[in-house]
Formats: C-alpha cells, structure tokens, sequence
C-alpha cells in the first residue's frame, strides 16, 4: 500500500468515489487514494433505487444535481462502463394550490439555473401516464431531463474513470484511526498499514459520526430507515414494453408522499413514511455490509393505498421484495459539503440522503474547493457549518426523522418545524412569548417571527402567498416608524479579536478599514480568495488591541471558523467565544432617543452620541454596550449586554417606553424594512458566487488600505469586467404574493438574473425585490420581466434604498428626535 497521498478519501460509497474521480479529472490523479473498508458500493449505494430527481428548492443543491445528471449521462461514453441511465422523465403531481404554487416557485429558480421543467394539465397527465388516474389533480410539472440509473454500475464507472487517470483505491482497507502531525500532515492507520496525506475526505456515509469521532468531531448525521417495494410484472407495462412504447416517467404524488416507477416490467413503489425511526444511532457494526433491516409493512401501508387509489393497476401486482436500508440524514435534510469545523484539511462529504443524484456535483464542488482552493458554486445550502453544537445525538433523531418524514410537505418559505423545540431561547423569550410572540427556529435559537395581536391566533400561516401575518407585521412597521419598537437578536452571533496581533489581523482579514477610534464601529467584510463575500461582520473597537465582532446567528460556526482558519497561529491574536454570554436587544424609531433618554443617565443627542459609534452604559443597573446602528434605517441603538441582565434591560424599557408606544416587532417585519433599505444579507445579495462589487458593496471596500484577503482577485474581476450587479426593483401590479427570492429576471423572454430577495414594504407602500442581473439591466429605469408564482410582473429598477434615500431618519442629523 501506498504510504504518502495528497488526499486520501475515506469510503467507496457513489459519493467518495465521484470526489475521487473529480480529484483525479483536475490533474491530482497520481496523487489521490481511495480506502473502502470493504467493497465499492457495499454501504448505502448498492440498495438505492437510483432515482435522479432535479427538483430541489435549494439554490445550491439544484446546481449539483444539474451538474451530476450531465456527467452521467456522459460517463458510459468517456469510460466504457454502461451506467444504465435511463432519462424517462418525472411527472410530479399537484392536488392543491399550494402545491402549485410550491412548483411555480421551484420552476423560477430551475429556470435561473438552466434546468427544463414543464407545467401540465391533469389532461396532458393523463396522456403521458394513461395508468394515473387523474381525479383530484390541479396540474403537475415535468422534468424531461430527469430519470434513474444503476447505482452500482455508476460508481463503477467513476471509479473506472478515476483509475484511468491515476488515483489508487484500496478496497478491505478499514481506517482505523486518524492523527494529525504537528506539521499539519493527516496519518490515516488502517488495517493494511499507514499512509499520510495532506487532506482527507470522509465520505463514509452511515460511519460518518464514526469517522467524525477519530478527529474529534460530531458530525450531525444519523441515517433514517429507508423502504422501497418491488413489484411482480404488470402484464400493461409488459406489453407497452414489448411493443416499444416509452417508458413512464417516474411518477411522483408529493401530496400522498411515494414515486413509482417501472422495473422490469413491473413497478418500485417508494414512500417517505411519517414514523420511519432513525437507525445506527450508535453507529453501524464495523462489519456491517450490503446491510437491509426487516421490513415495516405497516408503515408502508398508507402510501401503498394512495398509490393504488393514483394508479390501480399498482394494487393488480404481487410484491417481489421490500427494501429496508439506512438512508443518512441531516436536520435539514441537505447534505454536508465542504471543510470540517476546528481542523484544517478535513472535508466532509457527508448525510447524503440523495447520494446517487448528489454524488456528481458534490465531488466536482469539493475538488474544486480542495484543488483550487475555492468553491464555483454557492454551496451556503450544504455548508458542513450551518449546524452548531446543539446539534447533539438527540436532537439529530428529532431533527432528521421530522427531516425524512417532510421530504413531500409542501416547502413553503416561512416554514417552521416543530421538533426538539424550543431548544435555545433568550432570557426575555417568555415575555415575548405572553406579547403574542409567533417564533421560529435559527441555529437552534428561537426566534420572534411576527406579533399576533388584537386576538389573532398566536400561530403561524405559511404561504407563498401574503398569509395573515402580512397584517401584523404592517402593524410593527408602521409602529416602528411612528413611535419606537424591540427587537431581540440575541441570536447574533458574537466573539473578541484581541491580543498585539489583533489589530494587524483583522485588518488583512476583511476590506473596509477597521473603526480607528475606541468606540468606533464598522461595517466589514470577510472576502474569499476569488473576491466574493464570505461572511459580515459589524466590528466595534473596544481598545487599542481588542475589537468586538457581530455576525449574523445562523452563520455562527461559519464565520468563527472562518476567522479561525485565517488567524495567525503564534498566540499574538486571542478569539473569545461570546455568543451565549451576550444577549443583544434593539430599538428602533424615531422615539427610540426618548426612551434611552428615560433609562440611561447617558446623553443620547445627536452630538454626543453619533451614527456608527457606541459607548458603555447603563440601563437601570445593567452594563450595557450600546451602538447606534441598526437593520431597519430608522434612528436607533443595539443594545449588547451581558446575558444576565437581560430581563432587568427589557423590563426597565417596557417600563419606559408604555407612553412611547414601544411594542416589540418580529424578524419579518425587519427583513421588510431591510429590503426598502436595499440593506444586503449574507447567503442572498452577499455570496461567494458574487464578488463584492457585483453586490454593489463598493463603500465598504477599500483597496488603498493595503492588501487584504481576496483583494487581488477581486481588482482582477473588476478590470475584467463585472458579470452581475445587484439592483433594488420595484415590481408593480402584484396583488396576494410577493418576490421570495431566486424568481427569474428576464427581458423579452430571456433570463438576464435573478431575483435575490422579495417582500412587501410597508413603509414605501409597495412591493419590493433585489435582484442580480446582467450590469447593461443595472440602470435605474430599467423594466425588467420577474417571475412570481409563474405570472409575470413587471420590476423596475430604481435607486438603492427607496425608503429615506439620503439617511435621514437614521442620521438624524437635525436632531429631529432631540428630546
Ligand atoms: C432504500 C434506499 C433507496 C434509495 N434510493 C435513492 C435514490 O433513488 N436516489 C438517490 O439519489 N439516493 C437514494 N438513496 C440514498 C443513497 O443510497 C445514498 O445517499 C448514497 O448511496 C450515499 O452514498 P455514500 O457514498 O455517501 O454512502 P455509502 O454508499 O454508504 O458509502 C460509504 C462507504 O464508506 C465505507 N466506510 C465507512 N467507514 C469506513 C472506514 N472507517 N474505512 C473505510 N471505509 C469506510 C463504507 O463501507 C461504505 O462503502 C437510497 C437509500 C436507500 C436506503
């Protein structure tokens, strides 16, 4: 065996082999070994049915999927190995409107990736599926495109394609133990000896926590159990077979949660049950191969009904065989892509659930990543470090059973899923909660959604549509800009830079130049390598040395690890953990100056207390670090405190602000007035895919200051000649529904971007969007075409911020607020 590699990846599975493979395609090839402890494809793979479904609501996952489905359907051509795809469609059904409008939301953001979908009749089903009985059907989409293959012979055939370029795969090679040198190298001991590599890719599919444990981390995969049936052959499907009629797209009823397709001339029925237990909790035996459990027929029960009742001639067949097997999950369902947490050189390619269809873009992502040292794609949808470590054994059966059991619920964007809830709350949660608070769930924080007042039901209404929290959170705008309302963010996630080296670190980390003054605050962004915007932070300094950052809560593994990784490894720079020990309170609106007047000695004026500066103070009997910034772009303070004194902080300004009008507001009412702020968010207008001035970010980015992380690349781009530009539209004649983000923009017909983010605002009085488009569309005054729910509107591109353009309300520069 070989005893030096440059990556080494772990397990044979379709997913390790495709990373193999792509690793060997960028020229790696001599260099790259494959360890399977026993045979390819003898974990999940072998079983799979080998579906390819493109439909995905996840920008980044889509893109994979594209990406896998082209190369397989190359593979056999390049390699000589058949893969036996089969690219018979798939027809999925709507019973509701909702479901419609979950595939007309869906459909936008194919189009903006170049993946074909079309709408159909109960009518045109009816024609293409004659077996499908079409009662209770409001429509379907089809992706002509889409199919299945042979899960085994696909993995074959990469690993053929591998071994053609050079990599080395060792099958009956179990790892056993991984270390790090202190020169950073991997040992990876196995059962046949040593070898050391510079990266190592787990992708050990249902070993994953197992594989995770030997480096010490606790990677949020535990797979569900899986079942499929086999059907006997139907003697219809026999002879459409024999007489060369097509075969029948792969047939998906989401809102009775089962596909069925043709298998030699009979039928697979698979369901996605509700009360599929999650399996290898501890682990699978390290002898485990080709392993199938027992088979759960009363669970399959349901869906075998409903698919009768779609398809009678389903119920006209014997069951040949049921498989059970562990499927690996995650709490969001989407796999894991990417570098591990904590250690450098360690990929994940983990918890995939659709390994077969995923395994082709997520090894070419992860080459790329390894090879080049940056991601092509957005891959924010499948980041390893969107989960935290609430993410323990427990909540990871909560979460990825609910995970398996909503793989059919309708994907509406305001969705909140009740399990292992509530999980991590703020101190202040239950007064919101008796205020009418309606939360929802971020990185395990539970956070206020919307208020439910004057006797609404405390309960939320997805929609894609405006559902009945659109009149409250007009309410909390409207209060917000009257008079003065809270809003909690504790979920922020919070840390210290300090030390000698501090200063000269952070201002190499991101492109604006850090606050000069103690008490100055920043707004900073961390680049990537090519230029895009990796991660955002609000930076106030605290002394000469010592600087205190804010980011956003759901990316707070993201980007501590992010600073992590890039701080300097001779102890002159310190990284203190802060985000469970501060809370953060924020008030906004034109009365917020009174009312801080009312609770801190402090002096609050204009003069004294400036626009992006802070200062120490106290509320009541509570030390508190006030800056006086905020999302909404009204005058206003966050109020960052030590945790404790939380309560003592709200109840003194509740206390206060009664005859101000204070009254708390949620995150959607923020995420409105963000949007007639053309104020950016992370993971939607800020993206590694954009560099930061197709994000228009231009006054935060200061190339004179000296060099900086991703600096050249980005100048590079700029002299090239930008391929986006990030624009505010207005869009008219919209009635019930909004843009949600990822609509195609479009000129006569022709996608020339894609909508970022959408909302109504409340303030503007009218309905808002932000979109990348092509820079020639960026002029103000331009018409766009965007699609909403597959009707076109159209969006007019105007200047940034259509709410108070020139900052006046925030800056409060006349003092208008003075008490
Ligand atoms: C019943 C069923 C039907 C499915 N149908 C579909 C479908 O239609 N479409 C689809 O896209 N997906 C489907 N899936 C999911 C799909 O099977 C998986 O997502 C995919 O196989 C995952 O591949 P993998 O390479 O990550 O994992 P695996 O195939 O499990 O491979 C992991 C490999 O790692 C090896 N390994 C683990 N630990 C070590 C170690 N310490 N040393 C060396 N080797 C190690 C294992 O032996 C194993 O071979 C289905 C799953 C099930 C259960």
């Amino acid at each position: 065996m070989k005893s030096e590699a440059k990556v080494v990846v772990i397990g044979g599975g379709v997913v390790g082999v495709s990373a193999l493979y792509h690793l060997a395609k960028k020229g790696w090839g001599d260099d790259v070994v494959l360890l399977e402890k026993a045979e390819l494809t003898s974990g999940s793979t072998w079983h799979a049915a080998g579906l390819l479904p493109l439909f995905n609501m996840s920008y980044s996952v889509g893109q994979i999927h594209k990406y896998s489905l082209q190369l397989y359907s190359e593979l056999e051509a390049e390699t000589g190995q058949a893969v036996g795809l089969k690219q018979v469609g798939n027809l999925r059904l709507a019973m509701t409107q909702d479901r419609m409008d979950e595939y007309y939301q869906y459909a936008a953001t194919a189009r903006t990736i170049g993946i074909d979908v079309q709408f159909l009749t109960p009518a045109e089903i009816k024609k293409m599926w004659p077996l499908c009985d079409i009662g209770g059907l409001v429509g379907g989409i089809l992706h002509p495109d889409d199919g299945y293959i042979q899960p085994a012979d696909l993995t074959q055939a990469l690993a053929k394609g591998a071994r053609a370029r050079g990599a080395t795969i060792y099958r009956n090679t179990p790892v056993l133990a991984i270390e790090q040198s202190t020169s950073g190298n991997w040992l990876i001991k196995t059962a046949n000896g040593d070898i050391s590599c510079e990266h190592v890719i787990s992708a050990s599919g249902n070993y994953a926590r197992q594989t995770g444990k030997m480096v010490g981390l606790d990677i949020p995969v535990i797979p569900v159990e899986h079942q499929f049936i086999v059907t006997e052959p139907h003697p219809e499907l026999v002879r459409r077979r024999n007489n060369g009629e097509p075969e029948l797209a792969v047939l998906r009823e989401a809102d009775g949660s089962w596909y069925l397709r043709e298998e030699n001339g009979g039928f697979i029925l698979g369901p996605y049950e509700k009360g599929a237990p999650c399996c290898y909790v501890n682990g699978p035996d390290p002898q485990a191969e080709y392993e199938l459990f027992q088979e759960d027929i009363d669970r399959l029960v349901p869906h075998i009904e409903a698919a009768i009742a779609r398809v009678p001639a389903f119920g006209e067949v014997g069951m040949k065989q049921v498989y059970n097997g562990a499927i690996a999950y995650t709490p969001d369902g989407n796999p894991i892509v990417g570098p591990a947490w904590g250690i450098d050189n360690f990929w994940l390619n983990e918890g995939h659930s659709f390994g077969i269809t995923a395994a082709g873009g997520a090894g070419w992502q992860l080459a790329e990543w390894i090879v080049e040292g940056e991601p092509t794609i957005d891959m924010l949808g499948v980041e390893p470090r969107r989960f935290g470590d609430y993410a323990n054994k427990d909540y990871l059966v909560e979460k990825n059973e609910e995970a398996y059991a909503h793989v059919f619920e309708i994907h509406y964007p305001d969705e909140e899923r009740p399990a292992a809830r509530p999980l991590r709350t703020a101190p202040c949660y239950q007064r919101l909660k008796d205020m009418g608070a309606v939360f929802g769930q971020k990185f395990g924080w539970e956070r206020a959604n919307w208020f439910a007042t004057d006797g609404m039901k405390q309960e939320d209404d997805w929609s894609f549509r405006r559902s009945k929290w659109f009149d409250a959170i007009a309410k909390e705008c409207a209060n917000v800009t009257a008079n003065v309302g809270l809003l909690d963010m504790t979920a922020f996630a919070k840390c210290r830079v300090s030390g000698a080296g501090a200063e000269a670190f952070l201002e190499y980390f991101v492109a604006n130049r850090l606050p000069k003054h103690i008490g100055g605050l920043g707004l900073c962004h961390a680049l990537n390598t090519r230029g895009g915007v990796h991660s955002e932070f609000t930076i106030r300094r605290e002394s000469k040395d010592s600087f205190y950052l804010v980011s956003a809560g759901a990316l707070q593994r993201l980007d501590h690890d992010y600073l992590h990784k890039h701080m300097p490894k001779d102890g002159t720079v310190e990284f203190t953990q802060l985000t469970d020990s501060y809370g953060v309170l924020v008030i906004a609106g034109p009365k917020s100056r009174t009312l801080m007047q009312r609770v801190s000695q402090t002096d609050f004026s204009n003069e004294s207390f400036r626009w992006l500066t802070t200062q120490d103070i106290v509320i009541g009997d509570a030390p508190v670090i006030a800056m006086r910034v905020n999302y909404v772009g009204e005058l206003g303070w966050e109020l960052h405190h030590p945790i404790q004194y939380q309560n003592h902080i709200f109840d003194a300004l509740f206390a206060a602000g009664q005859d101000l009008g204070l009254k708390p507001f949620g995150i959607r009412a923020m995420d409105s007035m963000r949007l007639e702020k053309s104020y950016r968010m992370v993971g939607t207008e800020l993206s590694i895919e954009y560099s930061a001035y197709e994000s228009a970010m231009d006054r935060f980015i200061q190339p004179d200051k000296g060099d900086f992380l991703g600096r050249d690349a980005l100048l590079e781009s700029k002299q090239a000649g930008l391929n986006n530009l990030l624009v505010t539209m207005e869009v008219a004649g919209v009635e019930d529904a909004d843009a949600l983000g990822n609509n195609a923009l479009s000129v006569n017909g022709v996608v020339v971007g894609r909508a970022t983010g959408g909302n109504f605002g409340f303030r503007v009085n009218k309905s808002l969007a932000m979109g990348m488009v092509k820079p020639e569309f960026s002029e103000p005054g331009t018409v766009l075409e965007i699609d909403i729910l597959g009707k076109s509107y159209a969006a007019t591109v105007v200047p940034d911020s259509p709410f108070d353009t020139s900052n006046e309300r925030l800056r409060d520069v006349n003092g208008a607020n003075d008490t």
